[in-house]
C-alpha cells in the first residue's frame, strides 16, 4: 500500500491505507447522513480572479457536543486555472470520497447528494473539526490536479437552510446537467469504453467497466468523467477500452474488454460482460449506489438502494445483499450499480432488460420512474411500468410481491423464467 506522506496540517493520520476503515456507530461522535439532513457534495470552476486561494469557510456549526452529533454537510469547492475545463468539476468531485476515507477517524459513503460521513470519538478527541475536512479537500485538490488548478477555495456548510439552498439551486440542476449531457449518448455511439480502478485502494481485484450507458456502480463516473480523467492523469485510473472483438452483442461480450479488464485486475478477473447480470457480471467494489438481485418466483429482479434500510423480498437488506455482492468477485444473480443505471436501456439487457424490474423501495421508484417509464415505452411499449413495480408499502414478502405482480400483469410473469 501506497502511504503518502504530505504536509496537510490535520491531527489524524492521512493516507490510502485508512481508506477501507470502518467506523461504527459505537465508535462515531459524528455523522453527516443524506438520510437524515440535506447533504452535498460540490465542485465548481470559477474564473481566477473570483476567489481566493486557500480560503478555508465553515458556515455553521462544528461537531462539539455529545456524541451522536448529527448535522447536514455541504463540501462546496470552487476552483480557478487557466487549463480547467467544466468537464473536468464531477472529476476531482469524486476524489472528495476517497480523500475523506484516507484521513484516520473519517468514513465516506456516497457521492453528491447521497452521502454519509461519519468522525470517529478518536478523531474528535484528538481534535479534529470540520475545518480539517477543508484542509484535507484543498491540499489534495493542488496536490492531484496541479496540472489544471491554480486556486482553490473551499467551504463546509452545516447551517441545514444553507445546505438545502446549495442543494437547490447549484446542486441538483448541475447534477442533472451533468446527466442531461449523456442522455443522447448509446454505447453503439462510441468506439472507446474506460476501466474504472479508482477502488483498487480497498478493493484490489475491482475494476469498472463504464461506458455511455452503464456508468461506474458509485453512480459518479460517468463515461464522460472516465474521458476526463485519462486526459487530466494520462496514467491514471481510467485506461480506454477500444470498442472491438464483439463475442456476444446480448450479453455485451469483448474480447477487448476482457483483456483489459485482466490487466487492470492483474489477473483476478479474466472475463466480464456489460449488460448481463448472470453470465460474467461486473464485479463490486463497496460503494454501489443499488444491489440487483434475482427474485427466482417472479421471473425477475429486485432493486434496493444504499438508503433503504428494511428487508426486501429476497429475505435480505441492503446490508445483507451488500456483504455478499462487494469485495471485487463475480457474483452471479446479484449485481451492484448506479442508480442511473436503472432506467438504461442496457439494464440487465442479456436477461430481457428493465421489464424484469419487480420491486424496488419507494423512494428509488419515485425518483427513476419518470426516465423508468419513458424507457419502458420505447423498449416494449408500456405506459407507466412503474406502477407495475411492487415496493415495501405494498409487500415485502413472496407472496404478497406475486399477488400485486399478478394483480398488475407484470410483463416478467410471462416471459421464460429468469435462471
Ligand atoms: Fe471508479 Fe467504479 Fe470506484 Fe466508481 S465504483 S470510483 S467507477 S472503480
Ligand atoms: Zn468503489
Amino acid at each position: 500500500i501506497k502511504v503518502k506522506a504530505k504536509n496537510i496540517e490535520i491531527c489524524m493520520g492521512f493516507a490510502s491505507a485508512f481508506e477501507g476503515e470502518i467506523i461504527r456507530k459505537s465508535d462515531m461522535h459524528a455523522e453527516f447522513y443524506s438520510g437524515n439532513n440535506p447533504t452535498c457534495e460540490l465542485v465548481v470552476m470559477r474564473n481566477l480572479e473570483e476567489i481566493e486561494d486557500h480560503k478555508i469557510t465553515i458556515i455553521g456549526p462544528d461537531i462539539d457536543g455529545t456524541a451522536p452529533v448529527e448535522l447536514p454537510l455541504a463540501t462546496y469547492v470552487e476552483v480557478a486555472g487557466k487549463k480547467m475545463q467544466a468537464d473536468f468539476e464531477p472529476v476531482i468531485e469524486r476524489k472528495v470520497h476517497h480523500w475523506f476515507n484516507y484521513v484516520e477517524g473519517v468514513m465516506h459513503t456516497g457521492q453528491r447528494n447521497l452521502i454519509r460521513v461519519r468522525i470517529s470519538k478518536d478523531a474528535y478527541a484528538k481534535g479534529f473539526r470540520v475545518k480539517d475536512l477543508a484542509e484535507v479537500v484543498y491540499h489534495e485538490v493542488m496536490d492531484e490536479f496541479a496540472s489544471v488548478v491554480d486556486k482553490c477555495q473551499v467551504t463546509i456548510v452545516t447551517d441545514k437552510a444553507k445546505v438545502e439552498k446549495i442543494l437547490k439551486e447549484e446542486g441538483m440542476p448541475r447534477y442533472a446537467a451533468r446527466d442531461e449531457r449523456l442522455a443522447s449518448m448509446t454505447d453503439e455511439s462510441v468506439d472507446t469504453f474506460y476501466t474504472c480502478t479508482l477502488c483498487q485502494s480497498f478493493a484490489p481485484s475491482h475494476a469498472c467497466v463504464v461506458t455511455p450507458e452503464r456508468l461506474g456502480l458509485c453512480g459518479a463516473v460517468s463515461w464522460l468523467d472516465a474521458k476526463a480523467t485519462k486526459e487530466l492523469t494520462p496514467a491514471g485510473p481510467c485506461q480506454p477500452i477500444q470498442k472491438i472483438g464483439c463475442l456476444d452483442e446480448r450479453t455485451g461480450s469483448y474480447t477487448e474488454v476482457n483483456k483489459i479488464i485482466g490487466e487492470a485486475t492483474h489477473g483476478a478477473l479474466d472475463k466480464v460482460t456489460l449488460y448481463s447480470i448472470l453470465e460474467d457480471p461486473m464485479t463490486s467494489c463497496g460503494c454501489f449506489e443499488c444491489i440487483c438481485g434475482i427474485m427466482p418466483e417472479a421471473g425477475g429482479v429486485i432493486v434496493a438502494n444504499r438508503e433503504y434500510a428494511g428487508v426486501t423480498p429476497t429475505g435480505m437488506t441492503f446490508g445483507e445483499l451488500a456483504s455478499m455482492t462487494g469485495g471485487g468477485v463475480q457474483t452471479p444473480g446479484f449485481m451492484g450499480h448506479g442508480r442511473h443505471f436503472i432506467s438504461s436501456k442496457k439494464f440487465i439487457a442479456a436477461e430481457g432488460g428493465i421489464e424484469r424490474i419487480v420491486w424496488m423501495p419507494k423512494e428509488l421508484k419515485d425518483d427513476i420512474s419518470e426516465r423508468l417509464n419513458k424507457t419502458a415505452k420505447e423498449l416494449y411499449g408500456i405506459d407507466n411500468f412503474s406502477d407495475m413495480i411492487c415496493d415495501e408499502t405494498i409487500a415485502v414478502d413472496s407472496e404478497g410481491v406475486m399477488a400485486f405482480l399478478t394483480s398488475k400483469s407484470h410483463p416478467a410473469l410471462k416471459l421464460d423464467p429468469i435462471m
